[in-house]
Order: structure tokens, then C-alpha cells, then sequence
């Protein structure tokens, strides 16, 4: 049963500033409701008061700047990802990632920022986002703060944002466009599940970067290695990065022999 509690529904950026500055700790920020509503249903959240965020003026929509690059605001869902024309040309890993999260109907309701705010170790965005450089704006009543995805993962469903703040705006530098990638998913089933594990590969300027997701407490970056270095020290590098659990999904000497199967898969395959 859900419990009881208010709803608020903000109409701009500044009345939902002071909303958190006044109620942050009693308050939860809903987007798609995908993780949270869940969460409360099943008794692990417990929040006074639900502040919608996908009413707020501004807070829509994909958008691009020459000098800081591809700008997802909190309203963003994944399947908005998936079919932006700006994502598909210039930042396909992004577009391959949110292609592998959930079916259809979650990506419909599902946020991109509600994704790596979830902070789940098996979230389908963050090893994208964490190959391409991306960084999130957290804004709060006292200003703004730039943290790199490589500092925004403290622990399995952790982060370095506080009850005050929100997550303004993921940006993604103008430089990550050259980035050719790819993801690789292990699921228990053919149609549409949570990870067991998950491997993005990126190129770049010569140099080879891996995201990697249910390998480890948190989403886990990989980088840079020389484009030269032979398979196996690319395999090696990402199990030194990893430390995979056994669980009910599988074991984690499984994670372990996954990940470099997907490795050599993905260094092969993208050129
Ligand atoms: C059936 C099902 C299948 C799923 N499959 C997958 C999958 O394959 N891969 C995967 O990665 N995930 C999966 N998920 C998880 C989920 O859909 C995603 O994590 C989703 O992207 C969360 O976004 P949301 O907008 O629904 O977030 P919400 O549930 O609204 O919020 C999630 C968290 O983020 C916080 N939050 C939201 N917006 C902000 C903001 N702007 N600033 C600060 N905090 C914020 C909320 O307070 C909450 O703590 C699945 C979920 C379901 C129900």
C-alpha cells in the first residue's frame, strides 16, 4: 500500500528551490516515479512530500550550446534520448544505452537525471555518461556546483547530492561528439530486464574507455587506456576496476568471465 503523502507540483525553478531549501530532508523530488514510487510502495522511502519536477517551467527537453554541449534537464525521459536526432548523430553511445533500459512504457515515464540520481549499480545510463565526460549541474536555494560522473557515485544507491539540492541539468561536452561506442547487456531473459552486467566501450583521440554497470557497488569507469594496448591488459584493467558480488541474478565469477567476454566483443566491433 502506498502511504500517505502531499503533493507538490512547482511551476518554476526558483519555487522549487525554496520548496527543498524548506522541506529537503521530509522531501522527495519525483520525475518518472519509475524508482521512487516503487520504493515508497514497497516501504524502503517514507517522504512527507513529493515535489514533482516535471512541471517546472524549462525543465524540458534536449537542447544543444556550441561551447557547453548536450543539455538533459530534469524532465528528459529516455525514450526522448533515444529519439533526438542531436543524440543519435553526435552521442550514440547515449542513444545505445537508454535503447537497453526497461521496455517502451518505463522509458516513456523514466528520466535520464532520475536514472543516475537512482544510483542503482546496474543503472542502463551511467556508463555512458561516465565514458563521455558528462557532468551534472546541482543546484540548490545557494547556487550551483559542477560534479564530474567519476565523483558522483558514493555507494550502491548513493551520491553526493544533498537533501537541498537537485539535479539541474546533465552536460555532456562539445568534445565527446567525435565518440564512437557501443553497450553490451547481460539479462536473464531475451525481452526487457535489469542488467546482471553491462559493458560500454568508447573510442576517442586514440584512446579507449569502458563504463561499467553491475560489476560493483557503483557504476564503474574504466580509462584512458592507449588504443594500442592488446585486448588482454584492456580485459585486465577493467577486473582490476570491478568488484563484482555473487547474488540471486548470478555469481560474481560470472560477472567477472561476462565482463571480459563483452570487453573483447566490444574492442572488436568498434572501429
Ligand atoms: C519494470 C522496470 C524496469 C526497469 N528496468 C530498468 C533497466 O533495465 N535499466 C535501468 O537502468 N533501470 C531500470 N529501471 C529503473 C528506472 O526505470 C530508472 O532508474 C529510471 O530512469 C528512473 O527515472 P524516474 O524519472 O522514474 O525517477 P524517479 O523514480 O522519479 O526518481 C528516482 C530518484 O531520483 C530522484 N530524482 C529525480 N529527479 C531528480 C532531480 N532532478 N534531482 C535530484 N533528484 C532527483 C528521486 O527523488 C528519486 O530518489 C526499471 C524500473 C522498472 C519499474
Amino acid at each position: 500500500m502506498l502511504q500517505a503523502f502531499r503533493y507538490l507540483a512547482p511551476r518554476t525553478r526558483a519555487e522549487l528551490l525554496r520548496l527543498l531549501a524548506e522541506r529537503g530532508p521530509a522531501a522527495k523530488l519525483l520525475a518518472g516515479g519509475t524508482d521512487l514510487l516503487v520504493n515508497i510502495r514497497n516501504g524502503l522511502a517514507s517522504p512527507e512530500y513529493l515535489i514533482n519536477v516535471k512541471m517546472v517551467e524549462g525543465f524540458s527537453g534536449i537542447s544543444w550550446s556550441d561551447r557547453e554541449g548536450l543539455i538533459i534537464r530534469p524532465a528528459v525521459t529516455i525514450n526522448e534520448v533515444l529519439e533526438s536526432e542531436r543524440v543519435r548523430s553526435d552521442f550514440p553511445l547515449l542513444a545505445v544505452c537508454a535503447h537497453d533500459l526497461a521496455s517502451h512504457q518505463i522509458r516513456n515515464r523514466a528520466t535520464v537525471i532520475g536514472n543516475v540520481v537512482n544510483a542503482s549499480p546496474c543503472s542502463d545510463m551511467a556508463p555512458a555518461l561516465l565514458c563521455l565526460d558528462a557532468k551534472a549541474v546541482i543546484a540548490s536555494a545557494g547556487g550551483e556546483r559542477e560534479v564530474s560522473f567519476r565523483d558522483f557515485f558514493t555507494g550502491v544507491k548513493r551520491t553526493v547530492l544533498r537533501g537541498d539540492e537537485i539535479l539541474d541539468r546533465i552536460v555532456v561536452p562539445p568534445s565527446a561528439a567525435e565518440t564512437r561506442g557501443s553497450y553490451r547487456k547481460l539479462k536473464r531473459i531475451n525481452g526487457h530486464d535489469l542488467g546482471i552486467v553491462g559493458v560500454a566501450l568508447a573510442r576517442r583521440d586514440g584512446v579507449v574507455r569502458l563504463g561499467i554497470s553491475s560489476a560493483a557497488p557503483t557504476p564503474v569507469f574504466v580509462g584512458d587506456l592507449k588504443e594500442s594496448e592488446p585486448p588482454d591488459a584492456v580485459v585486465a584493467a577493467a577486473l582490476r576496476a570491478i568488484k563484482p558480488i555473487s547474488d540471486v541474478r548470478c555469481t560474481k565469477e560470472y560477472r567477472e568471465f561476462m565482463v571480459g567476454v563483452f570487453v573483447r566483443r566490444l574492442l572488436a566491433e568498434v572501429k
